[in-house]
């Protein structure tokens, strides 16, 4: 037997563990399993890192998914909306099918800038993601909503993004369902997570938990902080040193290579290179019942400060004091786009006032900031470029990267599990 070390116990260092058939141990920084998929109890409310819906399409991951949380699982059909201030109105998501309901120019606009990138000859392939909205969705589509959304949520213009992230990202809808959903109230629902599971109890905290009846070796507030390729060694919270075999890492890669010990210098660019947002989730506790029975609302206006709102209370009553709503709002930063945290709450209060979600006499009687300074990675131009070349670092020095910060890729839950369980039959392979 082998000695493995598994930096990080988030869903895909947890999985790693719960497949690999050798001995291994876990350091985890925090003093909690679960990453990002944590959830924070307030005052009788339950508040996770950005409200985490689960949904899957591969067969594996939902079976684990259920197996570990064990029948503690709502399932919900999706009411995802999108907010317009024009006239205060409501559409539903993804906008591209559901035009209905905007003003008739509006819709005129898209539905003509559909028609012409649909009846467009031009075969070349788009350089960036900007590019590519334009020919998928034509000119009205993009610059109503695709291209304010995606400074919203990106922090920088999707001229400076590829597009290789797109499938089971943004929906693609034929041009039958747009103009079916242009010309009537059509309630299709379309996209990829129409029903979704959600823990009854527990919040998404629920799900890592569930593999604490599986795993053994789980060394909470310990923190990786030196890394010797030579002498195959971690050193943990600045003592402890230990060896290992192999290696897994779920740290960001950009904090991985911080603490390696010997990196090339061109290994050090491209880390330095890589780019993500970083997200302030507000959560707020309000003494009124039933705000909204929607799910979440997207939001593409500078006039709102977060680029999405979600309604915990919704998703299972026990994440809420009876009587009482519950609202998480996700604000996206970074060094593009800057965000003080001192002002953050109250620019998300003044922002749910301007969409009529909060009024002035509403008793806000809990208040949180969340911080995650790793959010979403962002897919710059040289994105593949970069993680390739860190990538065949690591794998020259015994270290396997994954996760959705260790394979630097828009990985959901369930990505992230099956992540975590690729690296574990990697080691399989090599170790037997
Ligand atoms: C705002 C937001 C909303 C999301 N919503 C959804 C959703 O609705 N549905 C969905 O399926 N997915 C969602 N996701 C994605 C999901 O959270 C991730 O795919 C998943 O949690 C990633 O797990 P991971 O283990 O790869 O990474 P992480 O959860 O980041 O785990 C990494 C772990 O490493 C630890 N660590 C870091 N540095 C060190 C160190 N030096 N030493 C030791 N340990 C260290 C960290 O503390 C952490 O526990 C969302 C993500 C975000 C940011």
């Amino acid at each position: 037997m082998r000695n493995i070390i598994i930096l990080g116990a988030g869903l895909s260092g947890l999985s790693c563990a719960y497949h690999c058939k050798d001995n291994y141990k876990i350091y985890e920084k925090s003093d909690r399993v679960g990453g990002l998929c944590k959830s924070e109890k307030i005052e009788g409310y339950t508040f996770d890192y950005g409200p985490h819906i689960l949904y899957s399409i591969d067969t594996y991951a939902t079976e684990l998914i259920h197996k570990l949380l064990k029948g503690n699982l709502y399932e919900k059909a999706r009411e995802a909306w999108i907010y317009h201030k024009i006239n205060n109105i409501y559409t539903r998501f993804p906008f591209q099918s559901h035009l209905y309901g905007l003003p008739k120019n509006i819709v005129k606009e898209c539905v003509i800038g559909l028609f012409e990138a649909y009846t467009n000859p031009d075969k070349i392939k788009p350089k960036n993601y900007k590019e590519w909205m334009y020919k998928v969705f034509g000119k009205g589509i993009t610059d109503y909503l695709m291209v304010p959304y995606s400074y919203r949520i990106w922090t920088i213009g999707p001229e400076k993004m590829n597009y290789d992230w797109i499938k089971r990202r943004v929906p693609t809808p034929d041009i039958e369902e747009i103009i079916d959903g242009a010309i009537r109230d059509s309630s299709k629902e379309a996209g990829f997570n129409i029903e979704f599971w959600y823990p009854i109890k527990g919040g998404i905290q629920a799900l890592p938990e569930g593999f604490l009846n599986y795993l053994k070796n789980i060394y909470l507030n310990s923190e990786a902080t030196r890394i010797y390729l030579n002498k195959k060694k971690v050193e943990i919270n600045h003592k402890i040193k230990e060896s290992y075999d192999y290696l897994i890492s779920t740290l960001p890669l950009p904090e991985l290579v911080k603490i390696i010990d010997e990196v090339p210098t061109d290994v050090k660019k491209a880390a330095d290179n890589l780019l993500n947002n970083s997200i302030y989730c507000v959560n707020l506790g309000i003494d009124r019942p039933n705000i909204t029975d929607k799910h979440w609302i997207y939001f593409y206006e500078d006039d709102f400060v977060f680029h999405r709102i979600s309604f915990p209370m919704n998703f299972s009553p026990f994440t809420t004091p009876e009587g009482k709503s519950s609202i998480s709002t996700e604000i996206a930063y970074s060094k593009f786009r800057p965000l003080s945290k001192d002002t953050v709450i109250e620019k998300a209060i003044e922002s749910l006032k301007k969409a009529n979600l909060l009024f002035n006499d509403d008793k806000i009687e809990v208040t949180q900031i969340l911080n995650m300074e790793y959010a979403y990675i962002i897919y710059d131009l040289d994105h593949r470029k970069n993680v390739d070349k860190i990538h065949s670092f690591l794998k020259e020095n015994n270290i396997i990267s994954c996760g959705r910060f260790g394979e630097w890729e828009y990985f959901n839950m369930d990505h992230s599990i099956i992540s975590g369980k690729k690296s574990a039959g990697k080691l399989n392979k090599l170790l037997y």
